[in-house]
């Protein structure tokens, strides 16, 4: 029997993740050094993972309340507070999820009616278009350049804009380009969603890891804080991706709709993931600091290599991503990062994976030991000599 048919059409015709389909390929392959995968080489801290065993032991294997625990609350509230500079509720302004990945989801589910449209920068995320797509929203990608460091300016929002935009999703320093704005782009970000009247989905995932300059919240901008719902989680800075741990912090309303779809979908996060992330929040940060120190040491190296390479590459002021051209080789980005897996054995993935704004361009995480990385632009020198 054809079960095919069985499928809703939206969900048919949705595009699988070009990031998995390239991953499927590296998984078969042997001694490959991957700078695909957008996660950090190290373990969780230690006193991360004890407090998740301590809250075993002692019989923490209950669901919790929707909202996720208080004192997790109480403590993301005490974090955001003093990193961000806004202040929220714990009782009824903060929503603990499963990862930021759920936390977007949720708050697409509760804001978009059918036909509704989205605006994302791009390139993005490779969740937001689907995301968008699954609500039966329609997404409105604007484009990002490298000559701005990738950063999302107002003029290209309003180039972009059409009726019946209702929400900017945003995500700086952005996954994969590691462009950022700075407080004055963001203040002309701001008066565009206000005059507009757009709510703002503001993904700061990657935010502890700027490396200069000030990380700026939209949420911490005058007006902004009412029209923003402010999503963060531990995956990145906290090496966390495993635990599948975030939160939404925003209008007590709109968590409250958020609340009702995760409270049908979801329930609550893990209890020992929400455990070890009050750890996290009240003891990591100097582990957040080393992490950081990490990732700067190697974007320097990475970034001066792969402009001697002739990859040209902007400086990211934020994440583990590089986002390099790939013009000089003649190649399309997606032959580029084939030519390069097969030849030299290093995985990168090809800039087309988040939209096409990132067409002639490859994503390189540099959440990869020194040494792989210094290994990784020798290959990938070669590779490109090879080419010239
Ligand atoms: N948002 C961005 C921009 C990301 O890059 C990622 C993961 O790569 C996520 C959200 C998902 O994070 P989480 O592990 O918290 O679900």
């Amino acid at each position: 029997m054809d079960t095919t048919r069985f499928i809703a059409r939206h969900v048919a015709t949705l595009p699988k993740s070009g990031i998995r389909d390239f991953f499927e390929i590296v998984a078969k392959m042997k001694d490959v050094i991957s700078l695909g995968i957008g996660e950090p080489d190290f373990t969780t801290p230690w006193h991360i993972r004890e407090a998740a065993i301590y809250a075993l032991e002692k019989g923490k294997t209950h669901y919790t309340s929707n909202l996720g625990l208080i004192e997790l609350r109480r403590a993301i509230c005490e974090y955001v507070a003093r990193h961000y500079g806004v202040a929220y509720r714990p009782e009824d302004e903060v929503l603990v999820t499963v990862g930021v990945s759920e936390a977007i989801d949720i708050a697409l589910r509760a804001l978009i009616n059918p036909g509704d449209r989205v605006m994302f920068h791009q390139p993005c995320y490779v969740s937001y278009h689907p995301s968008v797509t699954l609500t039966h929203g329609v997404g409105v990608p604007v484009p990002t350049h490298a000559v701005d460091g990738f950063a999302l300016t107002a003029a290209a929002l309003r180039a972009a804009w059409q009726p019946g935009c209702k929400v900017l999703l945003l995500n700086l320093p952005c996954n994969p380009t590691g462009g950022t704005c700075d407080r004055a782009q963001l203040e002309a970000i701001a008066q565009f969603c206000i005059e507009r009247d757009l709510l703002v989905i503001s993904d700061e995932i990657y935010s502890e890891l700027t490396f200069e300059g000030e990380h700026v919240s939209l949420a911490s901008l005058p007006r902004m804080q009412e029209r923003t719902i402010f999503l963060h989680g531990f995956s990145k800075a906290f090496a966390m991706t495993g635990w599948r741990i975030g939160y939404a912090c925003g209008p007590a309303v709109l968590i409250d709709a958020m609340m009702k779809v995760h409270q049908y979908s979801m329930m609550c996060a893990s209890i020992l993931s929400q455990e070890a992330a009050v750890e996290a929040l009240l003891r990591g940060e100097d582990g957040v600091k080393r992490m950081r120190e990490q990732y700067h040491r190697r974007r320097d190296f990475v970034i001066r290599r792969f402009n001697e390479i002739g990859l040209t590459c902007h400086r990211p002021r934020g994440s583990f991503y590089a986002f390099p051209s790939v013009a000089v080789t003649g190649l399309s980005e997606r032959d580029f990062a084939l030519g390069l897996l097969e030849k030299e054995r290093v995985a990168v993935v090809p800039g087309t994976a988040f939209g096409e704004n990132g067409r002639g361009f490859v994503r390189a995480c540099f959440a990869t030991g020194y040494d792989q990385l210094v290994e990784a632009c020798t290959r990938i020198e070669r590779f490109v000599q090879s080419r010239r």
